[in-house]
C-alpha cells in the first residue's frame, strides 16, 4: 500500500504542486540511511516526478529532515539523482529538472515531458508518449525473461499492433512485424531444432506418468522452461512467479513452463503433499488476473493456455508429487503482469494509470490524415509534443499558427505592444487610470507584449470573476511571463484561489498548446483605485500590491523568457486560445482541433457585458454554427450559468440533435413556439433565414424571454440561404448592432466560386424580401479562404439513368479510399428524397456488394455514422460532408431556386456533382 501523495493548490505558486513530505537530503545524510527509507523515499518522489512529467509539469516539494540541510553545501544526494535519470530514461535531468531550496523546503521544478520529434529517417518519435517507471511487460529472449523496458515499450506495442492486425498472428508477415522489435538478435525465424523441441515437450506431456529421476530428453529453449520446486508452498510461489512467465511466453512466442523438473531436465515431481486440483486452480487463478488489452478487435479474452498434469512415481510405485506444465499460447495483444508504473495528476489526484488506458496513450499517433493533406497543414503533432495533447491542423489557405501570431500577438524589438487595441481603447476610457498602473509595472521592460483582456479566464474556458476588471499577459523577452489581474478591490480577492487562472493558463500553454520548453505563469494582482487623482491611486496602492506580489515566489532563473522562447509560447498561446475540437475528430476517430479565424475569434471577444444583442450576418461556409457554440461557453462562463439557462434555436431536428449532444440545450423553432422556457435566460438563434414568421412570432417570443433576464441575444442569419418565399420573422430595419462573417472557410475553391456566382444570381433577380443593400456589400467582402481547388460538376441526367449514374459514383469514390461518411446525396424536398431513395437503394446495394457494408443510406440525423445521408436540402442545412450530390433540384413556380440550390452546394467541403 503506497501512501496518496498530496497536491497542494493552495501554495505561493500558481502551478501544480506535489507535497511529498519529509524527506532525507544531502549526499552524506543519504549515504547514512538504511536502504529500505532510501528506496521508500525514493519511490514517492519517482511517483510524483512521473505524474508531473505526464501531466504538464509542476513543482515536487519536500520538507528536509535535517534541520541544519544547505543545498548549496550538501548537495542532493546520488540515489536520488539516479533515479531521476531513470524517470526520464536518459542522462539529460538538466534539462527537466531545476532544484531550489526555500528555508527548510526543498523544491524540484519538473518541466514537462515530450516525445522530441520523429527520429531522422523513421514514422517513429525518438521517445515513448508517456514517462513509465515499469511497463508490465515481460518478453522472453533465449531461455530468459527480460520486462520490457519504457523506452523499448513504443516499438513493442506497435510490433503486437501490426502483428495483431494481420489476423494471424503466427502467419509468416505478422512474425516478421514483431521480429522488428527485437532487432537483429532474434531475426532467424524457428529453426528446425527448436520447432522438434516442442513438438517433444508435445510428446512427453501426452504421458500417463513418468518416474522420478528420468530425464525429459529436451531442453530449455525460447519456448521451455523449467521450474524445480519440491516443498509444500510450491503454490504461493506459483503465484509469484507464474504471472511473469505467463507475460513473458504470451507477449513472445508462447511456451511450456514445466514445474517439477530440474534445470537438466531431470524429473523431481512436487511435495507429495500438494493436490492435483490445487495446482489447477492456482494456474487457473494466476490466469484470470492478468490484464490483455486486444487492440486487434478479435473479441478474444484473456490468455489463452492449458494445463498439464503428470503423476511422477519413483521405482517402488509411490507417488512422488506430480510435473505441472502450463501450456501458454503466444497472445495477439500485450499481455501484462500488472499495470505499469505511470502516473497522472487527474481531477487534483495523483493517479496510476491502468494498463488500457497507457497502453492508448502510450500508442496514441496522429490520425492518417495523408486522404486531407492537400487541405490541412499540420500546427501540433503527437510525434513532438507533451503527453496531453490533441493533435491540431489548420486549414490550408487560412492564416496558419505562426500568421496567427503574428497578428494577434506580434513581437516588436525594443517595444512593448499593447494589444488587441480595440480592447485597450475602450478599457482605458472605461477606467481611468488603467493606462497609468500598467505603465508602471513595465519599468525596466524594453521588448514584448501585453495581452489585454476582459477576462483571461472566460478566454480560456474558466469561470470569471466579476470583481475582475481586466487582465494582462506580459510575455517580454528577459522577464518571467506575468499574468496582471486587475481589481476595484484586492479585498474582494478570495485568498488562494485568484491564482487559478494562471495556473490553469501554464497548464493549457503545455497540454493544449504543446508548449515544451520551462513555463510558468506568475499571477500579479493590481488594484484599480476608482478615485480621478492618479497621485493618490499611486501611494494607496503600492503597499497592497507589494504584499501580494510578495506572496507568490520566485521561480528558478532557467524559467524566464528569453527572445527565443517568445515566439513558440505566443503560438501556443494561439493553439489554446483559437483551437476547437473540429467536426472532423467524429470523421477520423480521434479528437483533432482547428483554428479560429481572426475574424470569428473578433467576435468571441465581444464584452458580453455590453453587446447584449447581436445580428451576425454571414455568408454560406463562415463557420457561423461553429462561432454560435463557442458563444454559448462563453456565456456559460462570463454569467456563470448553467446549460439550461442558456437556449440554442434552430429550425432543424439534425441540426438540434448535433448540438444537443455537446451538451446545450438546443431545441427546434417549432418547439420553441410552444414553450415558455422559464429557466432560460440567454437565448442563441442558428440559420434564422429558415425561420417561418406564419407559423407564430418566434422573435418576440425570444426578445420578451431574453428581456425579462437581461440576458444575451445573439441571432446568425445568412440570407442567401433563405429558401422560404415568406418572410423569416426579423425586421431588416431593426437587426442592430450587426456584424459579418464574410470569410468563406469550409468549401473548397471551385465551389466557393459557384457560391459566389450563385449569390450574384440572387441579388440580381431579388425575388424575395431581402435587404439587397446589405447582401451586395456582405458579397462584395466575400473571401474565399480555401487554397485547395475541389471539384464543382453540373451535369444533365435523365431521370430513368439518375440513381445508376449516382451509385456508379459512389463506387469509384468508395474505390479511391473516400468512405460513406464522406458522402451526402441532397433531394428538394422529403417526399422526392424518399422516391429517390427507393430507386438509388438496389443500385446502390449491387454496386457496393464487394465491401460488404451493411446499411448504405441513413437520414439527416444519421450524419455522424459511416452512411451516405440521403435526405431533403433543408433537413441538411448547418450540416456538412465532402462530397455533395444535388438531386434535380426543383421549387414551386420556380422562387428561390438558386438559394436552394446554393444552401445544398455550400453544404460541400470539397467535390459537388449538381445534377439537373
Ligand atoms: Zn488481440
Amino acid at each position: 500500500q503506497e501512501k496518496q501523495l498530496r497536491i497542494d493548490l493552495n501554495t505561493n505558486y500558481a502551478d501544480v504542486v506535489v507535497d511529498i513530505g519529509k524527506m532525507l537530503v544531502g549526499e552524506s545524510c543519504r549515504k547514512k540511511m538504511t536502504s529500505l527509507n532510501q528506496k521508500k523515499q525514493r519511490r514517492d518522489l519517482s511517483r510524483a516526478v512521473c505524474a508531473l512529467l505526464n501531466s504538464g509539469g509542476g513543482i515536487v516539494r519536500m520538507e528536509s529532515e535535517d534541520r541544519n540541510y544547505c543545498f548549496q553545501k550538501h548537495g542532493i544526494g546520488l540515489d536520488i539523482e539516479n533515479s531521476l535519470r531513470d524517470c526520464i530514461g536518459s542522462n539529460e535531468i538538466g534539462e527537466y529538472f531545476t532544484w531550489m531550496q526555500e528555508g527548510s523546503n526543498l523544491l524540484l521544478f519538473v518541466k514537462t515531458w515530450s516525445c522530441g520529434g520523429l527520429e531522422q529517417g523513421s514514422a517513429e518519435p525518438t521517445k515513448p508518449r508517456l514517462c513509465s517507471l515499469s511497463t508490465g511487460l515481460f518478453y522472453r529472449s533465449g531461455t530468459s525473461v527480460f520486462p520490457v523496458k519504457s523506452r523499448e515499450a513504443p516499438g513493442f506495442l506497435r510490433g503486437k499492433k501490426s502483428s495483431a492486425k494481420c489476423g494471424n498472428a503466427n502467419g509468416p508477415s505478422a512474425k516478421r512485424a514483431w521480429l522488428n522489435f527485437f532487432g537483429g538478435a532474434n531475426e532467424t525465424p524457428l529453426n528446425i531444432q527448436e520447432h522438434n523441441i516442442q513438438d517433444a515437450a508435445d510428446r512427453f506431456l501426452k504421458k500417463d506418468q513418468v518416474l522420478v529421476g528420468e530425464v525429459l530428453g529436451f531442453t530449455e529453449t525460447t519456448h521451455i522452461e523449467f521450474k524445480e520446486y519440491s516443498t509444500k508452498n510450491i503454490l504461493e510461489y506459483m503465484n509469484k512467479n507464474l504471472p511473469k512467465y505467463v507475460s513473458a511466453f504470451a507477449n513472445t512466442e508462447g511456451g511450456y513452463l514445466f514445474f517439477g523438473v530440474d534445470d537438466n531436465g531431470r524429473v523431481t515431481g512436487t511435495h507429495s503433499n500438494v493436490e492435483k486440483e490445487a495446482l489447477e486452480e492456482t494456474v487457473a487463478e494466476t490466469m484470470r488476473s492478468m490484464s490483455v488489452y486486444h487492440s486487434c478487435g478479435s473479441g478474444a479474452l484473456g490468455v489463452q493456455f492449458q494445463t498439464h498434469i503428470l503423476d511422477v512415481y519413483d521405482q517402488a510405485g509411490c507417488s512422488q508429487g506430480y510435473i505441472c506444465a502450463v501450456h501458454i499460447e503466444r497472445s495477439c495483444c500485450p499481455v501484462f503482469h500488472g499495470d505499469p508504473e505511470s502516473w497522472m495528476v487527474m481531477d487534483g489526484k495523483i493517479e496510476r494509470l491502468r494498463a488500457g488506458k497507457w497502453m492508448e496513450l502510450m500508442t496514441a499517433a496522429d490520425p492518417d490524415v495523408s486522404a486531407l493533406a492537400t487541405e490541412f497543414r499540420t500546427e501540433l503533432s503527437l510525434a513532438n509534443g507533451p503527453p496531453l495533447i490533441k493533435p491540431v491542423y489548420s486549414r490550408a489557405g487560412l492564416q496558419c499558427a505562426a500568421e496567427l501570431q503574428e497578428h494577434l500577438y506580434p513581437v516588436g524589438s525594443n517595444e512593448i505592444k499593447w494589444k488587441p487595441e480595440t480592447i485597450c481603447t475602450d478599457l482605458f476610457s472605461e477606467y481611468p487610470g488603467l493606462e497609468d498602473l500598467m505603465r508602471k509595472q513595465l519599468h525596466g521592460v524594453t521588448t514584448g507584449i501585453l495581452i489585454f483582456s476582459r477576462s483571461w479566464a472566460t478566454d480560456i474556458g474558466l469561470k470569471n470573476n466579476p470583481d475582475v476588471v481586466c487582465d494582462a499577459l506580459l510575455v517580454a523577452d528577459n522577464q518571467y511571463p506575468v499574468l496582471f489581474t486587475v481589481v476595484r478591490d484586492t479585498s474582494c480577492v478570495t485568498s488562494g484561489t485568484w491564482r487559478e487562472t494562471a495556473r490553469a493558463l501554464k497548464q493549457k500553454l503545455v497540454n493544449d498548446g504543446g508548449y515544451t520548453s520551462r513555463v510558468c505563469v506568475i499571477p500579479q494582482i493590481l488594484q484599480l483605485n476608482g478615485t480621478k487623482d492618479q497621485r493618490e491611486v499611486a501611494e494607496n496602492d503600492v503597499p497592497r500590491q507589494e504584499t501580494l506580489h510578495d506572496s507568490t515566489s520566485p521561480y528558478p532563473k532557467s524559467y524566464i523568457l528569453t527572445s527565443r522562447d517568445i515566439p513558440a509560447f505566443l503560438r501556443a498561446l494561439v493553439i489554446v486560445v483559437l483551437g476547437f475540437k473540429s467536426y472532423l475528430s467524429d470523421h477520423l476517430g480521434c479528437e483533432i482541433f482547428n483554428l479560429l479565424t481572426l475574424k470569428q475569434y473578433e467576435l468571441l471577444s465581444k464584452n458580453l457585458h455590453k453587446v447584449r444583442k447581436l445580428f451576425v450576418l454571414g455568408l454560406p461556409g463562415t463557420g457561423k454554427t461553429i462561432v454560435a457554440l463557442k458563444i454559448i461557453e462563453k456565456i456559460k462562463n462570463t454569467f456563470h450559468c448553467s446549460a439550461e439557462e442558456i437556449l440554442y434555436i434552430c429550425e432543424n431536428q439534425p441540426l438540434r440533435n448535433i448540438v444537443k449532444n455537446k451538451g446545450c440545450h438546443a431545441v427546434t423553432r417549432a418547439t420553441f413556439l410552444r414553450g415558455s422556457f422559464p429557466h432560460v435566460k440567454h437565448i442563441v438563434v442558428d440559420e434564422a433565414q429558415n425561420f417561418r414568421r406564419d407559423e407564430g412570432d418566434w422573435y418576440r417570443h425570444a426578445r420578451s424571454i431574453v428581456k425579462r433576464s437581461g440576458g444575451i441575444f445573439w441571432v446568425f442569419v445568412d440570407f442567401f440561404q433563405t429558401t422560404y418565399p415568406c418572410g423569416c420573422g426579423l425586421d431588416f430595419s431593426k437587426m442592430y448592432p450587426q456584424e459579418w462573417l464574410t470569410k468563406m472557410v469550409r468549401n473548397a475553391g471551385e465551389i466557393c466560386h459557384a457560391m459566389l456566382n450563385l449569390m450574384k444570381e440572387i441579388l440580381q433577380t431579388r425575388s424575395i424580401d431581402m435587404p439587397c443593400e446589405v447582401l451586395e456589400k456582405l458579397l462584395e467582402q466575400a473571401e474565399c479562404a480555401h487554397s485547395l481547388t475541389g471539384s464543382f460538376q453540373k451535369q444533365i441526367i435523365r431521370s430513368e439513368e439518375l440513381a445508376k449514374y449516382v451509385a456508379e459514383l459512389c463506387k469509384i469514390y468508395v474505390e479511391q479510399g473516400y468512405s460513406l461518411r464522406d458522402i451526402a446525396i441532397l433531394c428538394s424536398t422529403q417526399p422526392a428524397a424518399e422516391q429517390f431513395r427507393l430507386e438509388l437503394q438496389p443500385e446502390l446495394e449491387r454496386q457496393l456488394s464487394k465491401h460488404r457494408v451493411r446499411r448504405v443510406l441513413g437520414l439527416a440525423e444519421d450524419i455522424s455514422e459511416n452512411i451516405i445521408v440521403l435526405d431533403s436540402i433543408r433537413r441538411f442545412s448547418g450540416l456538412e460532408r465532402m462530397i455533395v450530390f444535388v438531386i434535380h433540384p426543383d421549387t414551386p413556380q420556380g422562387q428561390l431556386f438558386d438559394n436552394l440550390v446554393l444552401c445544398a452546394v455550400s453544404r460541400a467541403n470539397t467535390k459537388v456533382h449538381l445534377l439537373h
